[in-house]
């Protein structure tokens, strides 16, 4: 049977990106020898550390004085990197659910953390608005896409001091003016590559002002002055990213997939809207993620929630249970995600509302 993969990450990969990576596993760049064997120093895959990192550069428009590091360790790694190259005398973050609260538990080990505001009162079903930023933070910290609650920060804000994002969860899904920022960070594993490579995108500038020891390879520096071959990167994830990149440019690069991305939400939170057996867990629309799509049974359906799982399941839909902390189900609608697979989801929706009506 087809199966519809809305797993929230590991997640889906155009077959693009498995296919050409299956291929490399067995022959690489016509050496005759597998990607998982071959000297990360050869001039073969050198050249994918190069083109991976001009690609996601020309893709998401960095510009010029921003440098580009693929590292191992996960975003969870660079919620302690980011205080140990920044952190001076007190930071601020802004607390949008459970990666926001680990990344801030980092920072307060190196000192003073201002959380100028947090949606935990509503179990972060919201972004906080109206909150303001301490001018004398070494830097402010955002999670634009909060993958378990299905909020997302979709627009770039504006930040007195330099602003840093983690984008795990939606980067590449739409249009980012990359000069608003300092540092973008994110494990690969949600929209980009398997999991084990994890990407920064860093202004070179704001390095170099801390006074204490950063452990080498945690220190940015380390990264940018190697082109992430300080010690031996992720080979295999790295050159599944380049593909997932190529495809992407292929496809009309960002703003093709960002009305695409668009467009898939859209089908699936007016679904969500209409259909009398479900609501949405995001109050506000201006708040939902187009990316990871959250619901529940409404009042009085909350019974069949079982029920709708199994059916669906048993319609191929795979990875729909939401995150234990909300509850209901969650529809992770990456880029690599086909319109069709929203459309089945619907569907399903539907045939089970038939059988309840
Ligand atoms: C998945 C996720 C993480 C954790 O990433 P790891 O690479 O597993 O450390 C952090 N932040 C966000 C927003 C995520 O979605």
């Amino acid at each position: 049977m087809k199966k519809y993969n809305f797993y929230a990450g590991p997640s889906i990969l155009p077959q693009y990106t498995i296919k050409n990576t299956a291929e490399a596993l067995i022959d690489f760049a016509g050496m005759g020898l597998s990607l998982m064997e071959v000297s990360h120093r050869s001039k073969q895959f050198v050249a994918v550390m190069d083109e991976a990192q001009a690609l996601f550069k020309e893709l998401l428009n960095i510009p010029d004085g921003y440098s580009v590091i693929f590292v191992g360790g996960g975003a969870s790694t660079q919620f302690a990197m980011v205080p140990f190259n920044l952190f001076r005398k007190k930071t601020a973050y802004l607390n949008t659910g459970a990666w926001s609260k680990k990344a801030i538990k980092e920072a307060q080990g190196f000192g003073d953390v201002d959380v100028v505001a947090s949606s935990e009162d509503k179990n972060f079903n919201y972004i906080p608005k109206g909150y303001s930023i301490p001018e004398d933070a070494d830097y402010f910290h955002i999670t634009t896409n909060n993958t378990i609650y299905g909020t997302e920060i979709r627009e770039d804000i504006d930040s007195p001091v330099p602003l840093v994002a983690d984008m795990s969860s939606d980067i590449f899904s739409r249009p980012v003016d990359v000069s608003k920022y300092a540092i973008i960070y994110g494990g690969a594993q949600k929209n980009l590559a398997p999991a084990g490579v994890t990407f920064a995108i860093i202004k070179d500038d704001i390095l170099g002002k801390v006074e204490h020891y950063i452990p080498t390879m945690l220190k940015y520096q380390t990264h940018i002055d190697k082109e992430s071959m300080f010690n031996t990167p992720p080979v295999v994830p790295v050159y599944a990213a380049l593909q997932t990149l190529k495809w992407l440019k292929d496809l009309g690069g960002i703003n093709e997939i960002h009305k695409i991305n668009k467009f898939k939400a859209g089908l699936l939170y007016d679904e969500i809207s209409r259909n009398p057996l479900f609501t949405t867990t995001v109050p506000d629309p201006a708040d939902r993620s187009i990316m990871n799509i959250c619901f529940v049974m409404n009042a009085g359906y909350e019974k069949i929630e079982q029920e709708f799982f199994d059916f669906a399941s048993s319609k191929g839909m795979v990875g729909i249970k939401g995150h234990r902390s909300v509850g209901g189900f969650r529809a992770s609608t990456y880029n690599a995600l086909p319109i069709e697979s929203v459309e089945a989801l619907v569907g399903v929706m539907q045939e089970f509302e038939n059988l309840h009506k």
